[in-house]
This record gives C-alpha cells, sequence and structure tokens, in this order.
C-alpha cells in the first residue's frame, strides 16, 4: 500500500476555543505535514516529524501555503431539493406546499435521484464538504440512490429516508407502516455499509401522525445507535400547527419526547423558539440542537441563540449546517458568515477559531463520530480540505493586511466560498480533482 504525505498549514482542534488566544485548543503547524495509508491519517504534526515516518515510498503532495483541515461536516441537508433552493418569496408552510413537495414528487423515479445524488455530493465536495447528514425525500428509492452513490465514492455519510404520511400531497406520503418497513429494510441494507450509516427520519411533527410517531419510537428502540434527525420549532405558524395537530403534547419538544425520540444521537434542525422547559428537555437528554442560519434567515424563521444556549446552566450540543434547500448556500464557510450575522444581531460573537471549530470537531462531536472525523488524528479517516485564502483577487488583496492565522480564518469564512477550496481528500483520495476532471 503506498502511502501519501500532504505538506501544508495544518489546523486540527482539540476542544471548543474559548477566545481567540486560546492556543491549547487547536494544533496548528506552520510546515505541517498528514501522512496517509489505506484511507487513514497514520500521522499528523510537524512535517519534518511525519516525513521521517513516512519513508522513501511515499508520495508527498506540496500544498503550501495552503490551509489543511479536517474535512467540512454539514449535519442536515436535503438532498431532493438541489432544484428547489433560490425559491422565491414564503414562509416555512407555504414554502414546503409551493416548492418542496412538488419537487420531492420526483424522487419516486430511481434515475432522477441518481441524477441528483451525484449532482448533490459533487456539490458537496466541491465546497469542502466531506460528511453531510442527509434527508431524502419519502421514496426509499432516493435513500437507495443517495447510499449508491455516497458508497461509490466511500464518503461517510449519514441519512435516511423521509417518513411523512400525512399534510402533504399523496406523491410523497407513506403509511406508519410502509415508512417502518422501507426505514427496516434501509437499515439492513446500507447501515455498516463501507462508511455508510443510516438515520431513522420522521420529517416532522406537522407530517407525520400518531401512529406513525408511534412507528418511529419503535425504530429507535429497536436500533439505538442509530442517529434520529427531524426538525423542531423553526417557525410561529409551524409551532401553532403542530400544537393543533398534538393538543395534549405541554409543547412541541414534547411531542417528540412523547414517543421517545430524544436522546444523543438526535439531531434536530432549528430550535429557533424554544421555551426554557424544552431547552432543558433536550439538554437533559443530550439532543443536539441544528443551527442553520442561512436557511433561517432565508425564510425568515428567527435568529438562533447560539451562545445563550451555550452558556445556560444546562447547556445544549449544537450542531451548524446548511439545510439546502431552506438555506441558500452549500458552502460552510457561507453558511458560518451567515451564522457570525445571526449570532451578531443577539448581541454576541463567535470568533473565528470557534466557526471552524464549529464545522470541523464541533460538528463530529454532535454526530458523535469524532473518533472517525473531524480531525487530523492519526487513526482517523483522511478526510481532509485544502483552503486558499487568497483564492480571489478581492481576497489576495485583503490577505495583505492579514496578520495572524485568526483574521486569516475569518476571512476565509467572511469572504470565501467553494474558490477557496483547492482540493478535498475522501478516505485519502482526492475528490474534488475527480470532479473537475
Ligand atoms: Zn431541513
Amino acid at each position: 500500500m503506498t502511502s501519501t504525505l500532504l505538506r501544508g498549514r495544518t489546523l486540527s482542534f482539540v476542544r471548543w476555543p474559548e477566545t481567540i488566544d486560546d492556543h491549547a485548543a487547536w494544533l496548528y503547524e506552520e510546515d505541517g505535514g498528514v501522512l496517509i495509508s489505506d484511507g487513514r491519517i497514520v500521522a499528523s504534526g510537524a512535517y519534518r516529524d511525519v516525513e521521517r515516518q513516512a519513508g522513501e515510498a511515499a508520495k508527498e503532495i506540496d500544498h503550501r501555503p495552503h490551509l489543511l483541515l479536517p474535512g467540512f461536516i454539514d449535519t442536515h441537508v436535503h438532498f431532493p431539493q438541489m432544484q428547489v433552493i433560490a425559491s422565491y418569496g414564503a414562509e416555512l408552510l407555504d414554502w414546503l406546499n409551493t416548492y418542496t413537495f412538488p419537487e420531492e414528487t420526483k424522487f419516486a423515479n430511481a434515475q432522477h435521484g441518481r441524477r441528483i445524488a451525484r449532482l448533490f455530493l459533487d456539490e458537496m465536495v466541491r465546497h469542502g464538504t466531506t460528511t453531510v447528514t442527509a434527508y431524502c425525500s419519502v421514496h426509499k428509492a432516493s435513500a437507495e440512490a443517495f447510499f449508491a452513490e455516497s458508497h461509490d465514492r466511500n464518503m461517510l455519510n449519514i441519512a435516511g429516508k423521509v417518513m411523512m404520511d400525512r399534510n402533504a400531497p399523496e406523491g410523497v406520503l407513506d403509511t406508519p407502516q410502509s415508512g417502518y418497513d422501507d426505514t427496516k429494510a434501509l437499515i439492513k441494507e446500507w447501515h455498516g455499509k463501507g462508511r455508510q450509516h443510516y438515520a431513522i427520519t420522521p420529517r416532522f411533527a406537522i407530517t407525520s401522525s400518531p401512529e406513525q410517531m408511534e412507528m418511529a419510537g419503535a425504530l429507535c428502540r429497536e436500533h439505538p445507535d442509530l442517529h434520529m434527525q427531524t426538525h423542531l420549532s423553526e417557525n410561529h405558524a409551524e409551532i401553532a400547527f403542530t400544537q393543533q395537530l398534538y393538543p395534549r403534547s405541554r409543547d412541541y419538544t414534547d411531542v417528540y419526547e412523547h414517543y421517545g425520540l430524544l436522546g444523543k444521537k438526535s439531531l434536530f434542525g432549528h430550535c429557533i423558539h424554544l421555551s426554557e422547559r424544552e431547552a432543558d428537555a433536550l439538554s437533559q437528554s443530550g439532543s443536539v440542537a441544528v443551527f442553520c442560519p442561512t436557511s433561517n434567515l432565508f425564510l425568515g424563521s428567527g435568529l438562533f441563540d447560539y451562545q445563550r444556549f451555550r452558556r445556560r446552566d444546562k447547556p445544549l450540543r449544537i450542531a451548524a449546517a446548511t439545510d439546502v434547500g431552506g438555506g441558500t448556500n452549500y458552502s460552510m464557510l457561507r453558511t458560518m458568515d451567515e451564522g457570525y450575522k445571526v449570532i451578531a444581531l443577539n448581541g454576541e460573537k463567535l470568533n473565528p477559531f470557534q466557526s471552524f471549530w464549529q464545522i470541523t470537531r464541533g460538528n463530529a462531536e454532535a454526530l458523535s463520530v469524532v473518533g472517525k472525523i473531524g480531525t487530523l488524528d492519526q487513526g482517523t479517516d483522511a478526510d481532509i480540505v485544502v483552503l486558499d485564502a487568497r483564492a480571489t483577487p478581492a481576497m489576495r488583496l485583503r490577505m495583505e493586511t492579514a496578520q495572524t492565522l485568526a483574521q486569516e480564518l475569518f476571512l476565509l469564512q467572511t469572504l470565501g466560498d467553494d474558490r477557496a477550496v483547492r482540493e478535498v481528500y475522501v478516505a485519502g483520495r482526492a475528490a474534488k480533482s475527480d470532479i473537475a476532471n
């Protein structure tokens, strides 16, 4: 097995950076090396040390002066919405009914699903994202298309067919039984196959009947190691409708709580308008609140209270995500730029190290996969992004006055997008070059 030695400026996080000077929170090498063999990181650190371990046979790729980071992780995204993104003028429920549900009916067709899955994962890789937690459509074929495409590329992805049996057009509905059966079959076929992970995916309380929620709870009990993903407390009309549909629930979170859907592997998209009781319930169960800034701004849903959620007595585990197609960009850099502004509107700041922690190690921790991805640690999978802070004339000009790593990272976040992504390695394979060819 030939190994590959990447050379560049390496940055990887050890824990949440409390401040901009909290140097112990990250590992940075001005002249760094990452040694890859058989899809894994065998060694990382100062180039001199890593080179010594590499031996003569290793193929060296010199990425200097660019930054090498763990590949970005997007923890909430809808792959069937590539032709929904950029749809004008609606709040959540209208947006779903007008654009999203009609579009998702097309995924009954397996060919269509495979085409979009291919283009979707191309787009993710082009933007430096090496892992997604994805919603498929209601159709079993859409999840099969996604996993087949993901497995072919050897990407670590988490996905599930959405379960939805009411309040949507016929073409995107299952039934409690068929949703359960299809999910079971998909888990059997795909979970643990190569790097694929299955997520039990009831879309949200509005589109699932109590009978279907029971089934989702049963699936979680039968497969406690699996992720569960859904939406929670995104928009006022959505919250009011949910209360109407589940009149005996104390609040929106209680609907999911009642059916046993809270837990350490549970991901709740949005969490914008939570009461203190709801935030406590999420915290106590170890559930994850997923921050989707471009989507929340685009649909006018509200401002996620990132720093307060972190600081409260019972803190929340937080992930960050694009939520394409409600989200407006595939890039985690663009996502954190908008995230910074949302947090600023709440009177707080997110420093650049915290941002880059979030989209690498932070998201890996939120997904409970930090032993596999999200760092450049020895023994983890070689999913790596190469970033160029001088990718455009405007960035190049601005970099003339940037003097610190913090300034460079903030510039990348504020001005950067897919053009700043020079290369992406997926399990050690140069995946962005593959697409360009
Ligand atoms: Zn979503």
